[in-house]
């Protein structure tokens, strides 16, 4: 199995510009390393149905539109097998939100820190919690808990790496099941979950396979689309007064999504953006308020 690779240097400004211009386009994975002076070397990893010769010319355009000359594009493919050895080589530990640290498998928390290590080898799945979307939600998470107990089951849907299910077992919430729609995910996921010593449920698949009012909080850091396709289904699956937060929401697609988010019977409480991208949360509109 391989992934087709798109390689360019891309100027810092144009960084959120380009993984968004492609979010929805069967986008698997994003690497950047620094590359000297402003800018960072970037690797965009498709899935193999996807058209990278036709992203390649889009580059070009996004590049032009935005006043810069058009980058070379290196088109490629990288075995799956090699993509955890590339993640190794740029990838240490940071801060997240104001009570985590991200923690490679490899290496050993620093000294003395009074942070809670999320122990992540990222491997084949996305959640390393360098993304400004994972880091909205995990910043969220953190004001659910100040608010008060969460009260219930919490599901972690599109867990990818399972940074989030580890960070709210971390919280202190209990019953936290994740799941997944791609199996490498799931893979990944539940050897993050056995390093970090939490017994979370992680299936294949999505949020249909809940009971009806089975959650009082939902991490969905997706994609706007996916958000809009799975709304009927948030509605069935969040407890009233429950919370979902949903993520990967680009700043020109929040207008319509908090449009469409209060249409499916949830209010939106909180809104936040980080550079290109915006979390909102939503409660679920309690039994005797709006439709239900
Ligand atoms: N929760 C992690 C990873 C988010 S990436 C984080 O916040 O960093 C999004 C993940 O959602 C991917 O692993 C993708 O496979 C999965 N996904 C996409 N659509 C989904 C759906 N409809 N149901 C469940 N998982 C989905």
């Amino acid at each position: 199995m391989s992934w087709q690779t798109i390689t360019l240097i891309v100027p810092d400004e144009l960084k959120d510009a380009v993984v968004g211009e492609f979010s929805n386009d069967g986008i698997a994975g994003v690497w950047e390393r620094a590359a000297g002076g402003a800018g960072c070397e970037m690797v965009l990893y498709f899935g193999p149905a996807s058209r990278a010769r036709l992203v390649d010319a889009r580059i070009g355009r996004l590049f032009q539109r935005n006043g810069y000359p058009v980058p070379a594009v290196h088109v490629g493919t990288q075995r799956k097998e090699d993509w955890s050895a590339g993640w190794r080589k740029g990838f240490t530990s940071f801060p997240l939100g104001r009570r985590f640290r991200v923690v490679p498998s490899w290496e050993d928390p620093p000294d003395g820190d009074d942070r809670v290590p999320l122990r992540i080898d990222p491997g084949l799945a996305f959640g390393t919690g360098t993304h400004e979307t994972t880091r909205l939600v995990i910043e969220e998470m953190e004001v659910l808990d100040d608010r008060g107990t969460v009260a219930g089951a919490v599901l972690d849907l599109g867990a990818g790496s399972a940074i989030l299910s580890i960070a709210a077992v971390r919280l202190g919430w209990t019953g936290v099941i994740a799941c997944d729609i791609d199996p490498d995910a799931v893979a990944v996921a539940r050897a993050n979950l056995r390093r970090n010593g939490c017994a979370v449920p992680v299936y294949v698949g999505s949020a249909d396979a809940l009971a009806r009012a089975g959650a009082a909080v939902v991490m969905a850091n997706l994609t706007a689309e996916a958000i809009r396709g799975l709304l009927p289904e948030l509605r069935r699956v969040v407890q009233p007064g429950g919370t979902v937060l949903v993520s990967g929401i680009l700043n020109a697609q929040a207008d319509a999504v908090r449009g469409e988010v209060a249409g499916g019977g949830f209010e939106v409480r909180r809104e936040r953006a980080l550079g290109e991208w915006v979390v909102m949360a939503a409660e679920r509109a309690s039994a005797g308020g709006l439709s239900t």
